[in-house]
């Protein structure tokens, strides 16, 4: 929790200090007003979209409330919770063991980083993660993700690098049923140049899975680079089209001021943030949780 507000204090100290300044004691509502809060909404990321409908929510409900700058505040924090909630979190684990976990997304936005947290954060929670290297495309995933199998004491399933990622996925999920692990995370290529190849391989690796273990993959995530913020969004939608995406993952949210992003991509991709990473090491991911999220961010 403390890690998550200090991250997402970055975005506070743009966000909250221009929303003070905005939302300044005893200054009355009107459209000026709501005009610097626009700015200040884009600033943070949340998008056009996104911002256009926070306003137009905010114009209503200020005028017909005769909110004063402090309530605004309050409304803003609603609309923005309301955001948030109309996207549902993953629901539990399958009854039948592994749980299949497929992490995808663009390359460097930290798909292999956040396979070998997630493992060890499993991992304290009592549930035994298998690694599966299927990113055989980008030089030294294999490697990369071997590392952080050693790091979080659990097991790695590889083929070799050009290999076919399905055949990866294919020994991983055999071995994960063998050894009677919990879950199985694989983290996949993030070739964005070629979006027929692509889907055709998260196609291939979806029916191999299905195939192997009723239900899988039970969870996608997309993993998004908090500090592309908008862009991320657009490259986003290829994978959206491509995979069945359950969720996202939001790294470097400790580098950026923008983690209004969060917001964008509950409205405008209809999808829950369900962990947040907060830097490079082993403990730095977090489980989103939109009131900590919200403080963090309003103050
Ligand atoms: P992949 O190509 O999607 O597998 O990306 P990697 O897992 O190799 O990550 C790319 C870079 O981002 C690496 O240098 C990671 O250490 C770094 N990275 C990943 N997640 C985070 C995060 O939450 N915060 C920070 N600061 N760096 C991160």
């Amino acid at each position: 929790l403390d890690r998550m507000r200090t991250a997402a204090s970055r975005t506070r100290e743009s966000l909250s200090t221009s929303l003070d300044s905005v939302l300044a004691l005893g200054r009355t509502v009107d459209e000026d007003t709501l005009e610097e809060l626009e700015a200040v909404l884009l600033t943070a990321d949340l998008g056009v979209t996104t911002t256009n409908e926070v306003i137009g929510n905010l114009r209503a409900r200020a005028l017909r409330e005769k909110a004063d700058a402090a309530e605004l505040k309050g409304l803003l924090r609603e609309e923005l919770q309301r955001i948030l909630d109309s996207v549902q979190q993953p629901t539990d684990h399958p009854a039948q063991a592994p749980e299949v976990i497929m992490m995808v997304g663009v390359n460097g936005t930290g798909k292999t980083t956040t396979s070998g947290k997630l493992a060890a954060l499993y991992g304290t929670h009592g549930r035994r993660a298998l690694l599966c290297a299927a990113d055989t495309f980008r030089a030294a995933a294999i490697e990369q993700l071997e590392v952080w199998a050693k790091r979080s004491n659990v097991d790695v399933i590889k083929t070799r690098q050009g290999g076919d990622p399905s055949a990866a996925l294919y020994d991983a999920l055999t071995a994960g049923k063998a050894r009677g692990v919990d879950i199985v995370i694989v983290d996949t290529a993030g070739r964005l140049h070629n979006k027929a190849g692509l889907m055709a391989e998260l196609d291939k690796m979806r029916r191999t899975a299905e195939k192997l273990v009723p239900g899988a993959p039970h969870q996608t995530f997309l993993v998004m680079d908090a500090t592309t913020g908008q862009n991320g969004l657009q490259q986003a939608r290829l994978f959206l089209e491509s995979a069945r995406v359950s969720g996202i993952v939001l790294t470097k949210l400790d580098g950026t001021a923008k983690g209004g992003v969060v917001l964008a991509i509950a409205r405008e991709l209809k999808l829950p943030v369900v962990f947040v990473g907060v830097g490079e090491k082993m403990e730095d991911i977090l489980p989103f949780n939109s009131d900590n999220f919200l403080t963090s961010l309003l103050g």
